[in-house]
């Protein structure tokens, strides 16, 4: 039997409690030792226990220092490779490894598919098969119940209201193909499907959009502070850390290479990077030319590009305006204390519309300023902070990112004039991902509801 490696959070989680994203599966150790920094965990021995960090091997940020236990087969709970990794940075820290690991080749387990697993490969017999998953429905039921009434059902109404949508559009479709009384009766149901798939797709890309809204208002927006050497990058930091409560602060004594700061400006959690990632930074776009700094700089939600006042711009600094070109940030010119240098009209021409602000930090003049561009540049377009943490669920997106993929399919197979009842699968598909968020199970078939709303097929 094919098997594929599965993963989950599988501790309850609170704010700083320890959490373990658990890995199951052929590929568990394979999947882990790629993001993990530390010992090669495909050669060191089953039932270790091993210190190291997991990085994004995109970005190369390290998201958590973490333990990890390698468990092999058959001397596991599912008789299968068993990766554990503990996490000690409550939520926001087990969340991220999770999206990691989730991107790079585990799928999520559905609640109990540990257990089901044990009990497939003979580790454990119905009965306890059955108790365990009792427990655990019971568990995610009221987990699930308390989620709903704190987001207001908003999410759910929402995702049931499109997959209304889908379903209707998918019962006419079958009404026009069994009952043709038109000759273009194929081709209005192929306008009507590419109608409704595109809005369905628009309006998860919104929601998408929105959970990243979420998702920084508790992680924080994620904040790179560029320039080149000596223009104030560190004192830029200091001058917020210090203006502003930290919201979190970090080990100390711990052997991070980047130091991250959690500062709140006026109502905006920012996650500034420091040192190893200023460092790195500094002479990005030297190192590895416009196009890669480009990439790696998009992963920020907000950049602070600074600019020394008391020097003319650089060719450097053409770089980096190259490198963030359409990305969201603001431009400081520090050192206003010193003589001009620098043309700031020809900073305007750089910059396009972002704000531009001028600061000294020595002088601390200028922060207030600094902070009020900061705040407005995240509330601009009327963000409704109330909306913005109820998409928030790991799950929830990844299950949203999966229908848009889907819909997306649909999308390319109108395009290339493929028949309705092909783009139907990918619809179906739609529909299957959008209930899966709202706990639909798939034993409600799309076939099923058709018969029951609908009353089709005789
Ligand atoms: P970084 O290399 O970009 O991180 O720059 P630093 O923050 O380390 O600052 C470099 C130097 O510039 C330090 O000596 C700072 O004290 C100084 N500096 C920072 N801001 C100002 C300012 O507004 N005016 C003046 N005159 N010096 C500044
Ligand atoms: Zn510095």
């Amino acid at each position: 039997m094919e098997t594929d490696t599965i993963t989950a959070i599988s501790t309850p989680i609170g704010e700083g409690a320890i959490a373990i994203v658990r890995l199951t599966g052929p590929e568990a150790i394979e999947i882990t030792s790629k993001l993990f920094e530390g010992k090669n965990l495909i050669k060191v021995e089953s039932h270790t226990i091993n210190y190291g960090k997991i990085i994004d091997p995109e970005t190369k940020e390290v998201a958590e220092e973490v333990m990890v236990s390698v468990m092999r087969g058959p001397k596991t709970f599912t008789r299968e490779d068993v990766v554990e990794i503990n996490c000690h940075g409550g939520m926001v820290a087990v969340n991220r490894v999770l999206e990691i690991i989730l991107n790079h080749g585990a799928r999520l387990a559905e609640p109990g598919e540990f257990t089901k697993r044990a009990f497939l490969n003979g580790r454990i017999d119905l009965s306890q098969a059955e108790a365990v998953m009792d427990l655990i429905r019971a568990k995610t039921d009221k987990a699930m119940s308390v989620a709903l009434k704190q987001m207001d059902g908003r999410l759910s109404s929402l995702i049931q209201k499109y997959r209304q949508d889908l379903l209707e559009t998918v019962a006419h479709v079958e009404v026009n193909i069994d009952y043709p009384e038109y000759d273009d009766v194929e081709e209005m149901s192929h306008e009507m499907m590419s109608q409704k798939t595109k809005e369905v797709h628009d309006e998860i890309e919104e929601l998408l959009q929105v959970a990243k809204q979420g998702k920084i208002l508790r992680e924080g927006l994620a904040t790179a502070i560029i320039g080149r050497p000596n223009v104030g990058k560190s004192s830029l930091m200091n001058t917020l850390v210090q203006e502003n409560k930290a919201i979190v602060t970090e080990v100390p004594g711990t052997t991070r290479d980047v130091i991250e700061e959690y500062v709140n400006v006026r109502g905006v959690p920012l996650r500034l990077v420091d040192t190893a990632g200023i460092r790195e930074t500094e002479d990005i776009v030297e190192k590895i030319g416009v196009e890669r700094s480009r990439k790696v700089l998009k992963e920020s939600d907000l950049i602070l590009f600074v600019l020394n006042y008391n020097e003319a711009l650089s060719e450097e600094d053409k770089k980096l305006f190259e490198a963030i070109k359409g990305l969201e940030y603001i431009v400081i010119v520090n050192k206003t204390d010193l003589p001009q240098q620098l043309d700031l009209e020809q900073v305007k021409q750089f910059s396009d519309d972002r704000p531009i602000v001028t600061t000294s930090l020595i002088e601390e003049e200028g922060v207030d300023e600094l902070e009020s561009a900061i705040a407005k540049t995240f509330f601009a377009g009327d963000i409704d902070t109330g909306d913005l943490t109820y998409v928030s669920n790991v799950r929830h997106i990844q299950l949203l990112k999966q229908a848009k993929q889907a819909l997306e399919d649909a999308m390319s197979s109108l395009e290339m004039e493929m028949p309705l009842d092909i783009v139907q699968i990918d619809v179906t598909r739609t529909w299957e991902f959008l209930g899966e968020i709202i706990g639909d199970t798939a034993s409600d078939s799309l076939i099923d509801q058709l018969f029951s709303q609908f009353c089709l097929g005789k």
